[in-house]
Order: C-alpha cells, then structure tokens, then sequence
C-alpha cells in the first residue's frame, strides 16, 4: 500500500516537489515550522529510521547529501539550518515512511519540545 509521501511523489496527491532524482525527493512540509521546511523522503518505503538495514546505508548517506544541496539550492546554508528525524510515538512520527526534515529561514531554539 502506497505511503502519503509515495503518492505525493507519484503525482497522485498534490504536492510541491523542489527536487527529484531515482533515489529520493524533497517536498514542501503542508504545515512548515520555519520559513523553509522541506521534507527528504527516500522512493523506498522505509517506515522509519529504525527500520532501516545495512542495505539502505548509501540510501541514508544519499539523503543527508542530499538535504545540504536542497539547503544549499535555497539559500538557506549560510545561515544554517537543522535535520530532524522524528522516528516513533515518543520521536513525534507522525507519517510512516522515513523522512529528514530540512528546516531553516529563521534561528531555530535548542532544546526542541
Ligand atoms: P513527522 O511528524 O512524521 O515527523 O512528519 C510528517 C510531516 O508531514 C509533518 O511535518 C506534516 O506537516 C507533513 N505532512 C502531513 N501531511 C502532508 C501532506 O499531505 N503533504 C505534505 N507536503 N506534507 C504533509
């Protein structure tokens, strides 16, 4: 059963797609916490990060590289920004298929909620 975010990346639920390649997509977060907000979610439906094997290591690799870029290509690097991976009830997932959040635009507070 396809995840919110494989339908999103397919098309079939409307979203904002700021980048694409075969391995993942970055999507614009429906709700953003920070001016910019972006979601990094790998094609393959991994519920979350704990889910993951040995066999996704370059995927993982791949999503971190590529959240710098999408943060670099939205000029938000300079001033920096943070990944969060929610994972879990007591992590604050809500959506079950692995995704980094990219967020930046504003000074972000430590520690988070
Ligand atoms: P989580 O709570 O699992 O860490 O993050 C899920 C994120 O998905 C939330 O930040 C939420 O705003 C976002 N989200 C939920 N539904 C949609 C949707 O339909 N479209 C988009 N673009 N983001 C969504």
């Amino acid at each position: 059963m396809p995840t919110l975010f494989t339908k999103i990346i397919s098309g079939e639920i409307p979203g904002k797609i700021v980048f694409k390649d075969e391995h993942c997509a970055a999507l614009v977060d429906i709700q953003p916490q920070a001016p910019t907000h972006i979601l990094l979610v790998p094609r393959k439906e991994i519920r979350s990060v704990g889910h993951a094997t040995v066999e996704d290591q370059m995927l993982l690799g791949h999503l971190l590289l590529t959240a710098a870029k999408v943060a670099r290509d939205l000029g938000i690097a300079e001033n920096g920004y943070r990944l969060v991976i929610n994972t879990g009830k007591n992590g604050g997932q809500t959506v079950e298929h692995l995704h980094i959040h990219l967020l930046g635009g504003r000074a972000l507070e430590w520690p988070p909620g």
